[in-house]
């Protein structure tokens, strides 16, 4: 049997499919390709290799809480948080999920009463809308004894409950901090996007659980690596058990290429000035997401139909200067007062959004991707500033 071309050169797929013109534009997903364009210049610093005989067995470091992780990976994760200064690392565990994803799981299970205590009522998850729509949608999925989505934190009733804090916030990308406090309720800090490409950073995080990953670090949305620091190492071990009860571990080959993708944006940074200096990623990131929300508010001013939320700034300790905020969603409002529905609205003219419905919002606001590759955000911002 003939074996497809691109199969033969094993040829990796691409994700989505080029634009022209007149494509329909989706920014729909966060999916973060906007990074391809830096990681195609730093040549072999972020390869490997992994020759057939390796990464075949289940266990990585069988002395660790976390014993399906590998040791390089526990290495990198740290060093960088120590770089950027985004993250205590000094007493935490770090753990290794499929994405941060099954780490927000494993939280969910670690933090919830066994079912056989508690009355048998289910722990209520909770976060400030907007929230980020996978919140409800993945606590719920399979209607676990454990625990149940309970909507927006602001009007929560109880004392017993899981906070979700996402900061800087998925869509609107606000600063946030918990609203609720009581001693039976417990906190997650959800810091996917606390990265000097997305927010200054103006202290170093020392929350009990913070999950990040790389998808949004360094774009590496499909190699599904993320990672989570937890004070309390019985916490951590029940997290742990969760993802050996799911998946029994995770791709070493994933770890593996994650830590080298961790460590080519340290070494960029800890190399002597000159030739690394276009392989730091953090710097191409803001200067890129500086350029596409400067076209963004631009746009938006053209087509005057459209309103976004309002820059702010402040000192960012790692860069050494006053940083704006560019967050990687634009949660745009459309103020035409016919149109009560943005997401049907924008679709209507090719432009696919995550209508605010989804994120325990008003209809009128979408969410905009703002990493995606720049054929598409052209188009994107082209198409809205024509918009009336
Ligand atoms: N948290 C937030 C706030 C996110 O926006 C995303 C990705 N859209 C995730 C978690 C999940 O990331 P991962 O790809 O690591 O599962």
């Amino acid at each position: 049997e003939p074996v497809p071309k691109a199969w033969a050169a094993g040829a990796p797929s691409t994700g989505k499919p080029a634009v022209t013109p007149d494509s329909v534009i989706n920014l729909d997903h966060g999916d973060p390709t906007m990074f391809e364009e830096f990681w195609r210049g730093t040549g072999d610093a972020a390869e490997i290799v992994i020759p057939g005989w390796q990464t075949m067995s289940y266990f990585s470091d069988v002395g660790n809480v976390c014993w399906f992780m590998e040791p390089g990976f526990n290495h990198e994760v740290r060093r960088l948080h120590r770089l950027v200064g985004n993250a205590a690392v000094d007493g935490y565990h770090v753990l290794v999920g499929t994405g941060s994803t099954q780490l927000f799981m494993a939280a969910l299970y670690a933090l919830s009463p066994p079912a056989d205590t508690n009355g048998g009522a289910p722990m209520s998850v909770v976060s400030t809308a907007p929230y980020y729509s996978s919140y409800p949608a993945v606590t719920d999925f399979l209607q676990s004894g454990l625990f149940r989505w309970a909507g927006d934190a602001n009007s929560f009733k109880g004392d017993t409950y899981i906070e979700l804090v996402c900061s800087p916030n998925n869509p609107d990308g606000t600063i946030r901090e918990a609203v609720l406090s009581s001693d039976s309720g417990i906190a997650v800090h959800d810091l996917a996007y606390y990265w000097p490409q997305y927010t200054p950073i103006t202290k170093r995080a020392d929350h009990d659980i913070m999950l990040f990953t790389v998808s949004k670090s360094t774009g590496h949305a499909g190699t599904r690596i993320g990672w989570a620091l937890v004070k309390d190492r019985d916490v951590a071990k029940k997290m742990t058990k969760f993802i050996e009860l799911n998946t029994i571990g995770v791709s070493k080959d994933s770890q593996l290429r994650a830590a080298k993708v961790l460590k080519a944006v340290s070494d960029a940074y800890e190399m002597p000035e000159g030739k690394e200096e276009q392989h730091r990623l953090f710097d191409y990131g803001r200067r890129k997401m500086v350029e596409r929300w400067s076209m963004l508010r631009e746009a938006a001013a053209t087509s005057g139909i459209f309103s976004l939320p309002e820059e702010t700034s402040a000192y960012c300790n790692f860069a050494n200067e006053t940083a704006s905020t560019n967050p990687a969603f634009a949660w745009l409002r459309c103020d035409r007062e016919d149109v009560e529905d943005c997401a049907s609205f924008l679709r209507g003219h090719k432009i696919l959004t995550r209508s605010g419905s989804q994120f325990g919002a008003d209809p009128r606001y979408v969410r905009v991707s703002m990493l995606d590759r720049d054929d598409a955000y052209d188009i994107f911002v082209k198409r809205l500033s024509s918009l009336k």
